[in-house]
C-alpha cells in the first residue's frame, strides 16, 4: 500500500517524498509505504482547498447537507472494508472497529449534514432600522489527527467545517494514515467539489507548516496536552482560530450507594476499550471505603476474562497498542508503579498467548492491568498513561473525594456513579471536567458537545456548540430613515 497526499480530488504519487514504513500493531509486519507531504504539496492543497471554499461557500445549507449525507451512505455502505483498515492501522479490536468507529463518523456526518439547512443568523428590530447576524464560514480549516479513533477524528472535525460552508485539510497521524484517504474518496464520490476535503500526510513538522499558513484560518487539532501547546502558541503568532482536544486523567467516583456491577462494568469501558488508548478514560477510579474489597474483587475478575488477542478476530475483545515505543512507554509506567509502592493486583505483563492460544509475541500486547494501594501522588496517578492500566484510590467523604478528583492540571472528563440523585449532580456540578457522565461512562452522543476544560483543551466538538467553532460571526444593521448626523 502507498498512503500519499489525496489533493484537488485526486491520489498523488509519493515518489521523491521523505517516506516510512507503517505497521500493523498485531505483528509488527509493515502494512505500507507513507509519503510525507512537502512544501509544494501543502501549497498545492492550500489552493485546491481555496478554490473549492469559493465554490461551496455558494451553495445553499440544503445543498451542503446532502453531500454530507450521501457521504454518510457511502462509508456505510463501506463499514466492513474501513473497520479492517482502522484495525489494521489501530490494533483495535474488529468488533469495536464496526460497532463504533466508522458509525460514529457517519453520525456526525449525517448530524451535521442534517442540520446545515437550519445555519442561520439572528433578526433585531431596532428604532427605525433593523439588524441581522450571518454565521459566515472562516474559510480553509485544517484538521490535525491523533491515531487512536483515526476516521471518527476526521469526520468529527470534517463534518461540521464542512456543514458551515468552510473546506478542510486534514492530516492523519503518521501512524494511522489509511482512513482519511476513505473519507475524502466518500466526499468527493457524494459530489464534493475537488479539494472541499483534502488529506495531507505526515508527523508534527506537516502539522507545523498548516499551522503557520497564512491561508488556513483554523486548526483544529486532536491530540496530546504538549502538542496543544505548541499549536495554541504557533496560531496566536496568526490569531488563528484553535479547537484543542486534549489529554486527560479523568476520575470515576463511585458512592457506596451505587449500583456495583454498573459500576464496574462503567470502569472496564474507562479503562479497557481500545486498548485503554482513550483520552477521556476514567483512569482515577476512586472508590468509597465501603465497598472498596467487594468492588476490587468483582473489577478483577472480570478484568481477568478480557480475551486479549489477534484484533482481526470477531472474538477478540482487547487488541494490540499502537506502536513498541508506546508499549515500551506504558511498560515504564507500570515499573514506576511498582517502584512507588502500589500493589499490581493483575495484569501489566505481555502474553505470550492470545485466547485461543495463537503465539502473539510479535504483536504489541499488554494484558489489562489494576493498582490498587495508589496514592494521588504516584506518577500513575498523575499523567496520562494512554493504555490499559488504571489506580483505584479510596475515599470517605464527598467533600474529599471532589478535592482530590479537581487535584489535576486536566480537565477532559468526569463520571459520578450513585443512586442519589442529588448527590449524583452536586458531584458533577463540581467537578472541574469539560465532558461528565453519571451512572455511565465515556458514552459520547454526537448529539452532546465534547471537549476539555482547563489543560484538556480549548471549544467544543460535537452539538450544536461545534457550529460556533466553524463560523464567524457578521452584524448587519439597516437604516430604514435618514442618516442623523450632527455635522
Ligand atoms: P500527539 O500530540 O503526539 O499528535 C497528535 C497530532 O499532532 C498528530 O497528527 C501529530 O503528527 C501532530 N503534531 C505533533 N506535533 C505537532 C506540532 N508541533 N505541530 C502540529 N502538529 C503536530 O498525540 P497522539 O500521540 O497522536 O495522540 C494521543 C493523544 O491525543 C493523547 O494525549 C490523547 O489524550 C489525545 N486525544 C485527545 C482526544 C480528545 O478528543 N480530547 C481524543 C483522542 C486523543
Amino acid at each position: 500500500m502507498v498512503y500519499s497526499q489525496f489533493v484537488d480530488g485526486v491520489l498523488t504519487t509519493g515518489s521523491k517524498r521523505e517516506s516510512w514504513l507503517n505497521y500493523n500493531p498485531a505483528n509488527n509486519n509493515p502494512l505500507g509505504e507513507v509519503f510525507q507531504a512537502n512544501d509544494q504539496d501543502i501549497e498545492a492543497a492550500v489552493n485546491s482547498s481555496e478554490k473549492a471554499f469559493h465554490i461551496w461557500r455558494t451553495k445553499t445549507g440544503a445543498e451542503r447537507g446532502r453531500v454530507l449525507l450521501k457521504a454518510a451512505d457511502i462509508l456505510r455502505s463501506r463499514l466492513e472494508k474501513i473497520a479492517s483498515l482502522e484495525t489494521q492501522d489501530v490494533g483495535k479490536p474488529i468488533s469495536e472497529s464496526l460497532a463504533v468507529d466508522i458509525s460514529s463518523a457517519a453520525d456526525a456526518m449525517e448530524y451535521f449534514g442534517g442540520m446545515a439547512a437550519g445555519i442561520h443568523g439572528e433578526f433585531f428590530d431596532l428604532k427605525n432600522a433593523f439588524g441581522y447576524t450571518r454565521p459566515e464560514p472562516l474559510g480553509v480549516c485544517a484538521g490535525i489527527g491523533a491515531w487512536n479513533y483515526p476516521i471518527q477524528i476526521a469526520a468529527w472535525k470534517a463534518a461540521p467545517a464542512l456543514a458551515c460552508g468552510n473546506s478542510m485539510i486534514f492530516k492523519p497521524s503518521e501512524l494511522t494514515p489509511a482512513t482519511a484517504l476513505e473519507l475524502a474518496k466518500a466526499f468527493m464520490e457524494a459530489g464534493a467539489p475537488p479539494g472541499l476535503f483534502n488529506v495531507v500526510q505526515g508527523d508534527g513538522r506537516v502539522g507545523g507548516m498548516l499551522v503557520n499558513h497564512p491561508r488556513i484560518a483554523k486548526i483544529s487539532l486532536t491530540g496530546s496536552v504538549s502538542t496543544g501547546k505548541k499549536i495554541f502558541a504557533g496560531a496566536a503568532a496568526h490569531l488563528k482560530r484553535v479547537t484543542l482536544e486534549l489529554g486527560g486523567k479523568s476520575p470515576l467516583i463511585v458512592f457506596e450507594d451505587a449500583d456495583i456491577h454498573n459500576a464496574v462494568s462503567a470502569t472496564l469501558l474507562a479503562n479497557f476499550y481500545s486498548q485503554g488508548e482513550v483520552c477521556s478514560n476514567g483512569t482515577r477510579v476512586f472508590v468509597h471505603r465501603q465497598i472498596f474489597d467487594s468492588f476490587l474483587m468483582k473489577l478483577k475478575d472480570r478484568t481477568e476474562k478480557i480475551r486479549v488477542g489477534d484484533p482481526a478476530d470477531p472474538d477478540t475483545q482487547m487488541g494490540a497498542l499502537i506502536s513498541k515505543a508506546h508499549m515500551e512507554k506504558i511498560i515504564r509506567f507500570i515499573e514506576s508503579g511498582k517502584s512507588s509502592g502500589a500493589t499490581l493486583v493483575t495484569g501489566g505483563f505481555r502474553p505470550e498467548k492470545d485466547f485461543k492460544g495463537r503465539d502473539i509475541t510479535s504483536g504489541n500486547f499488554l494484558t489489562p492491568a489494576i493498582f490498587t494501594d495508589c496514592d494521588d501522588s504516584m506518577e500513575i496517578c498523575k499523567e496520562e498513561i494512554f493504555g490499559p492500566v488504571l489506580s483505584i484510590l479510596c475515599f470517605d467523604s464527598e467533600e474529599e473525594v471532589i478535592e482530590r478528583a479537581n487535584n489535576t492540571s486536566f480537565g477532559l472528563a468526569a463520571g459520578v456513579f450513585t443512586n442519589d440523585i442529588k448527590r449524583g449532580h452536586r458531584v458533577i456540578h463540581q467537578l472541574q471536567a469539560g465532558t461528565c457522565w453519571i451512572n455511565n461512562y465515556n458514552i459520547t452522543p454526537i448529539e452532546l458537545p465534547f471537549g476539555g476544560n482547563k489543560q484538556s483543551g480549548q471549544g467544543r466538538e460535537n452539538s450544536l456548540a461545534a457550529i460556533q467553532h466553524y463560523t464567524q460571526l457578521k452584524s448587519v444593521y439597516v437604516e430604514l430613515g435618514d442618516v442623523e448626523s450632527p455635522y
